[in-house]
């Protein structure tokens, strides 16, 4: 029987389950490329529920507990004395989500004596030591294209609300206040306006397909060429480099992974090659950008806006300069955990158990690392330095 360590986000301040402000979620069955959503042989919740949160224990206690398995599932993730440490040495398989990330490190991954299986409950693998579970065999699998198009929308959503000025609009309204200059003063139309991806994978390339309709003049750069015929269909320009590409931008959006190549690569040199007052959203992962660099490029108005909902680390101090820099549109690590996502991302978890524990192989598309080696989507996209 297996030991399986959930590491879950704490339940809503106002109690579990909260009151739901809508009754389900519409069924996707299919994603843009033709993959199939999650289909495990069976499921405990209802599509809709709050499943990312301790109580929620996506969905899975009835599943694991009525085999016989032991499920543990806490949000106290930090410093050597945390519950999942305690619960490591004798554990089969860690869950997390990249929201609340248990930071599996070489030292974790050591001490982890029995840890066979880790599962990114979400899609983003880089919280996970790569090199060391390929060392000790371990297997790691993510929900892949689970929440790429709730994160799509989250940066549409971003990018029109930092050039229009939604947040500092809605700011006035909450304070009492009307001065309409005051918000007319930093808003802008999208219309017209150069927008690039930094990677143009499942979510860039919904981000483009989404942009498409407000006219705008669509650049991106990838490791590989998308195909002409989609190039041509979203009119895109293509850039060998994000250097390349970024003084071309009034907006660009970073959809990359984060591994040594994109580490910090939005730093003081490439900021300062983007145009004065353009806008950044990043909803990849913080560390693709040099944290402070942005705060300088804000204040010096070189970039007119930065949003995302990424940080380092997760959860971010009360202090971390990207909570009180100037013109942000920041949220906390929500865009791939909507109720929607939710539903699909545990329905995979389940499903990549559900083969784990019978012997059965594992989607390709969820594989990162598997044998010894980078393997289905972690072969494509990751290097195994990554963490
Ligand atoms: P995909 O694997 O579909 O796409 C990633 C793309 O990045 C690929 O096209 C890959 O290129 C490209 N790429 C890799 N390295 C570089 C580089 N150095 N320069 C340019 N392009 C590069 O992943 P998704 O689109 O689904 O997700 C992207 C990332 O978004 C995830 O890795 C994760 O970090 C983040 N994410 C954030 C979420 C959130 O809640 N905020 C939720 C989900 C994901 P190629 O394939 O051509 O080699």
């Amino acid at each position: 029987m297996a030991k399986i360590v959930c590491v879950l986000y704490d339940d809503p301040v106002g109690g579990y389950p909260p009151e739901y402000a809508r009754d389900g979620v519409p069924v996707i069955e299919r994603y843009p490329d033709g993959q199939t959503a999650p289909a495990p042989q069976g499921l405990d919740f209802t599509p809709g529920e709050l499943l990312g949160s301790v109580s929620g224990a996506l969905g899975l206690r009835g599943f694991l507990e009525s085999r016989g398995h032991t499920l543990v599932v806490t949000s106290d993730k930090e410093g050597p004395d945390s519950r999942l440490d305690r619960e490591l040495p004798d554990a089969d398989v860690v869950i997390s989500q990249p929201f609340w990330p248990a930071y599996m490190t070489r030292e974790r991954i050591e001490k982890a004596r029995n840890l066979r299986l880790i599962i990114t409950a979400g899609i983003g693998s880089d919280h996970t030591d790569l090199q060391a579970s390929i060392e000790r065999g371990i297997t790691v699998a993510e929900v892949t294209y689970s929440n790429s198009i709730s994160v799509a929308e989250h940066v549409v959503m971003m990018i029109l609300s930092l050039v229009r000025g939604y947040l500092p609009a809605h700011q006035t309204v909450l304070d009492g206040g009307w001065n309409i200059a005051d918000n007319a003063a930093r808003s802008y139309d999208l219309e017209g306006m150069h927008v690039g991806t930094v990677a143009a994978g499942r979510i860039g390339t919904a981000v483009l397909r989404r942009l498409k309709p407000f006219d705008v003049r669509l650049h991106y750069t990838d490791k590989h060429r998308l195909p002409q015929e989609t190039e041509r269909e979203l009119g895109l320009t293509y850039h060998p480099t994000a250097h390349d590409m970024v003084p071309h931008c009034d907006v660009v959006t970073v959809n990359a992974p984060l591994h040594p190549e994109t580490e910090h690569l939005f730093d003081d040199a490439l900021l300062g090659t983007m145009k004065r007052g353009a806008y950044l959203v990043n909803t990849a992962r913080a560390r693709i950008c040099d944290r402070d660099a942005v705060v300088r490029a804000l204040e010096s108005g070189r970039l007119a806006g930065y949003a995302g909902d990424v940080w380092f680390p997760q959860p971010a101090p009360a202090d971390h300069p990207w909570r009180t820099m100037p013109h942000h549109g920041m949220t906390p690590h929500t865009s791939g955990t909507s109720l929607s996502a939710q539903a699909r991302y545990a329905a995979g978890t389940r499903e990549i158990l559900e083969a784990w524990l019978e012997g059965r192989p594992i989607r390709e598309e969820y594989l990162i690392v598997q044998g010894g080696t980078l393997a289905g989507a972690g072969a494509h996209s990751y290097t195994a330095e990554s963490s």
